[in-house]
């Protein structure tokens, strides 16, 4: 098992992340940790056969319990996201199951915000209700509407920062106060933040309040994969009784991981930052750009001034990395029809058409927006959205391609 993790004074994310903690071999002092594959794992006799725990990680038992190397990754996302427990799953969609299934039981309420993460939705609207589960989809952007929405059988909330596909950034410090005044455990989606852009346990850095989510779940298919090849997620605690429930929720279900894709994030950690930084930097570029276009009715981005929930994104983000993540979306103006946003769409030739985000290859979704919420925000123009996720490709490559394909809408 790898030594405690590296301590100050290297608080830098990226150094913390290369310099973690390892031993390698005696005799192979390699910086790159081995890769181990099993799903047995053999007992000197029968007597450690029925002691050694797997609960608590003192010990291996069984492939599916956890090996070095997913033991590996589990401490590297905790330094990540400022966690204490970390359990992998086989993708972002999973963690979020894992949390439900393992919080809610006949009779409780989920709540989840509007303009959660869809998926999210409709397992709510599928295997949750079928269990007698019920949920309601509060406003992100009003936490009096979270406060007046929690009753005595609320047992979750869930938070997303920005917001999926419309990319609103909520006070995710004040939804945070209102789930701790009604002792309701909040769960965030930090897929976006990836750790970077704030600290999901403490949302109030420097102030030494401590305050910040229960539970932090994290597609690590984006950004830490970062190479669009790889399926996992991750759900990050600081409390260990919670912990516990998930991990037996975890185990029950046999949420596996292969070691090859642990192997897969483990190589793509160390250029985390780096690789958020630069699609970050271009998808400002290309948001700001997208401002000036009349074919465009809004541009969605939190670090754009008119953005909805601008100034949350500035209080939380603006005070750590300043990040705000590649993604940008558009409103394009509600003169055009629908086929011609397609077309648009179809004419991009390096914005691919496609789902998810955090690879090299920058990617374009068109969006029916009124289908995917209880109304249409009233913070957001009329007409067809179009998600961008940028890649690493060059700016102005980019920005000439989103230029031609406009000759479309005309
Ligand atoms: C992609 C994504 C997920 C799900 O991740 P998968 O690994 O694709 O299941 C969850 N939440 C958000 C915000 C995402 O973007």
């Amino acid at each position: 098992m790898s030594p405690a993790l590296v301590p100050n004074p290297m608080t830098d994310l990226s150094t913390q992340l290369i310099h973690h903690g390892y031993t390698p071999p005696a005799g192979f002092a390699a910086p790159q940790p081995g890769v181990f594959k099993a799903s047995t794992v053999i007992f000197p006799n029968v007597a450690a056969m029925r002691s050694t725990e797997w609960k608590d990680k003192s010990g291996y038992t069984y492939g599916l319990h956890g090996t070095p190397t997913s033991f590996m990754l589990e401490e590297r996302l905790c330094t990540l996201e400022g966690g204490l427990q970390c359990l992998l799953v086989p993708s972002g969609l999973a963690a979020i199951a894992n949390v439900a299934l393992a919080l809610l039981k006949t009779g409780d309420e989920v709540l989840i915000p509007d303009n959660a993460y869809g998926p999210n939705k409709t397992l709510a609207e599928g295997e949750l209700k079928g269990w007698g589960i019920t949920h309601r989809f509060y406003d992100p952007m009003d936490p009096s509407d979270l406060s007046a929405k929690i009753s005595s059988r609320t047992r979750l909330v869930w938070l997303e920062a920005a917001g999926s596909v419309t990319l609103e950034f909520p006070d995710l410090l004040e939804l945070t106060r209102v789930c701790r005044r009604h002792g309701v455990i909040s769960a965030l989606d930090n897929t976006w933040g990836a750790g970077l852009a704030f600290q999901p346990f403490d949302l109030e850095p420097g102030a030494g309040t401590g305050l910040g989510v229960d539970v932090s779940v994290h597609a690590l298919t984006k950004y830490p994969s970062g190479g669009g090849d790889v399926l996992m997620g991750s759900v990050i605690t600081r409390d260990v009784g919670l912990h516990m429930r998930l991990k037996l929720c975890h185990m029950r279900l046999g949420l596996g991981v292969a070691a090859n894709d642990v192997e897969a994030v483990l190589r793509a950690l160390p250029s985390l930052e780096l690789r958020y930084q630069a699609h970050d930097r271009c998808a400002r570029a290309l948001a700001q750009w997208c401002t000036q276009r009349p074919e465009f009715a809004q541009v969605l981005h939190p670090a754009l001034p008119a953005s909805p929930g601008h100034a949350h994104w500035q209080a939380l983000c603006g005070a750590a990395s300043g990040g705000a993540a590649g993604l940008l979306s558009v409103i394009v103006h509600e003169r055009y029809r629908p086929s011609q946003v397609d077309a648009f769409c179809d004419a991009l030739r390096y914005f691919k058409l496609g789902y998810s985000w955090g690879g090299p290859m920058s990617l374009v979704v068109p969006y029916e927006l009124a289908s995917m919420r209880l109304a249409w925000p009233s913070h957001l123009a009329r007409g067809t959205l179009v998600r961008f996720s940028v890649g690493l490709e060059a700016v102005a490559d980019l920005q000439a391609d989103l230029q031609q394909a406009l000759t479309r809408l005309a």
